[in-house]
């Protein structure tokens, strides 16, 4: 490993993060600017620099399948394993007609970010295929599937690179992944997915986990705000696995849950929404669309609602320069991967809102991916309390870890998550060395 502290990379990297800071929008650069940042205030050396910022492995792959019709269609899928020194890769796998080689490589960064904020034993990556689910039969989405898994499965493996769900996958894609895997392999093998059905080696507590750690680590930043949990009222983007199950949870702790949105827009309701009676509509009408008991808004107005926290849980880049000045939530609580640019961390900054960043904020749902692969691994299972005890002592910690950082490095809670997971994943290549 070159661990010269030569300062001649320096200018380098400065240049390379003003040129992606101008870049607001491109989810790799958006990564890489706080990357930058965080490794610039760490003095990382500029060969471990080099080293961090590239995937180790990038691949590309066509998935051949017959439609319905009989018609051939070729999606195009990708994984990307951005680092896996810490141990296995770990990443979803999404479905999205928005799925690019250069979002994959944002989110394969991101996981590893991730497991290093929370100290799992993972590295990171992510995958994607270019389709929409939305068109396709159950038939053709097991298909993509499968034939996916497959053109992939060199890399796919407990102690090498496991899958979860992300967006537009759930755990009847991982049960197809896993019984892909397995039929392979010649023999049955839980842990290389997680996610998976409970009666197939899941894990209790895994589906609800990401909302639970948005709830636990937006209770530690009110107690830092010296503000109460109950009462505090919240403005959530995103009615799906994360943005539900947090809406949920945050409502059944005392929090007034004042708007909730998904796909279609959003409702409005200042008394604050009966979340339960939203999840029957939706269960019952797929959308929000149409439900009456508060005022309709749109998923832009939603964001800049008074409020005490916000939770962008849909998408990527929703916060950006031009709305961040109109926030008027005291804390953000990062539920989806992404969803604020650079440039709007700067003024949101400014403005001092309290912005619990996504590396942290949505790590629940790695950490409890974690407790099934080591119960896979194992054979042997934990009940929902022990799961749910556990993930609020990792959560918790981690918050306490990432707050140290933030007030020893007079940075923000997202740099000083940053600086935390690449000083973790750096320090375990110099043990390593370089192997050359
Ligand atoms: P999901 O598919 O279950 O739900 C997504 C929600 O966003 C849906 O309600 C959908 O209607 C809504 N949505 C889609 N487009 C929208 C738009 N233009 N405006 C507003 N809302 C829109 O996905 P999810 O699993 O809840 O994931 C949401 C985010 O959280 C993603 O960024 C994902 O990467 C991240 N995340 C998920 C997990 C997990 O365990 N599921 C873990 C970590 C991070």
């Amino acid at each position: 490993m070159a661990t010269s502290k030569s300062r001649k990379a320096q200018p380098l990297m400065k240049q390379d993060r003003d040129r992606r800071f101008a870049l607001e929008g491109n989810p790799f650069e958006a990564m890489m600017s706080r990357f930058d940042d965080a490794a610039t205030r760490l003095n990382l050396e500029p060969g471990l620099y080099r080293v961090l910022r590239a995937p180790e492995k990038q691949i590309i792959v066509s998935v051949p399948i017959p439609r319905d019709n009989g018609e051939i269609e070729v999606f195009t899928g990708f994984r990307v394993l951005h680092n896996t020194s810490r141990g296995p890769a770990k990443g979803g796998i999404r479905f999205d007609m928005n799925v690019s080689l250069d979002e994959v490589k944002a989110l394969a960064a991101w996981m590893t970010w991730k497991c290093a904020v929370v100290n799992l034993p993972f590295g990171g990556s992510k995958g994607g295929v270019i389709c929409d689910p939305s068109t396709m039969s159950d038939r053709e989405i097991e298909r993509v599937t499968r034939r996916y898994t497959s053109a992939i499965i060199e890399t796919l493996g407990p102690e090498s690179d496991v899958p979860a769900p992300d967006v537009n996958t759930n755990e009847r894609v991982m049960a197809w992944i896993m019984d892909t895997y397995s039929m392979h392999k010649r023999h049955t093998v839980t842990g290389v997915v997680t996610g998976k059905p409970i009666a197939m080696g899941g894990s209790l507590g895994r589906k609800d986990a990401t909302g639970r750690g948005c709830l636990v680590v937006t209770q530690c930043a009110l107690a830092k705000r010296k503000m109460k949990t109950r009462g505090a009222t919240v403005a959530v983007q995103g009615f799906g696995n994360v943005g539900s199950t947090a809406a949920r949870l945050m409502s059944e702790a005392g929090m007034k849950i004042v708007a909730v949105s998904d796909k279609s827009g959003g409702v409005f309701n200042a008394r604050g929404l009966d979340i339960a009676d939203c999840l029957k509509w939706v269960a019952d009408k797929k959308f929000l669309d149409g439900y009456h008991k508060g005022e309709r808004v749109s998923n832009a107005e939603l964001l800049t609602l008074k409020c005490d926290v916000l939770v962008p849980a849909a998408l990527e880049n929703v916060i950006t320069s031009k709305n961040a000045d109109d926030i008027q939530a005291k804390i953000i609580c990062e539920g989806a991967n992404g969803p604020t640019t650079a440039q709007a961390d700067v003024i949101l900054d400014n403005k001092g809102v309290y912005v619990i960043p996504d590396i942290l904020a949505n790590a629940g749902g790695v950490t409890v991916s974690y407790f099934e692969w080591a119960q896979d691994r194992s054979g042997y299972f934990w009940d929902e309390e022990t799961v749910n005890d556990r993930l609020h002592k990792i959560m918790t910690h981690s918050f306490d870890e990432v707050h140290g950082m933030s007030v020893k490095h007079k940075v923000s809670m997202r740099i000083g998550a940053y600086m935390l997971a690449i000083d973790r994943v750096a320090a375990m290549h110099r043990m390593r060395g370089l192997y050359a």
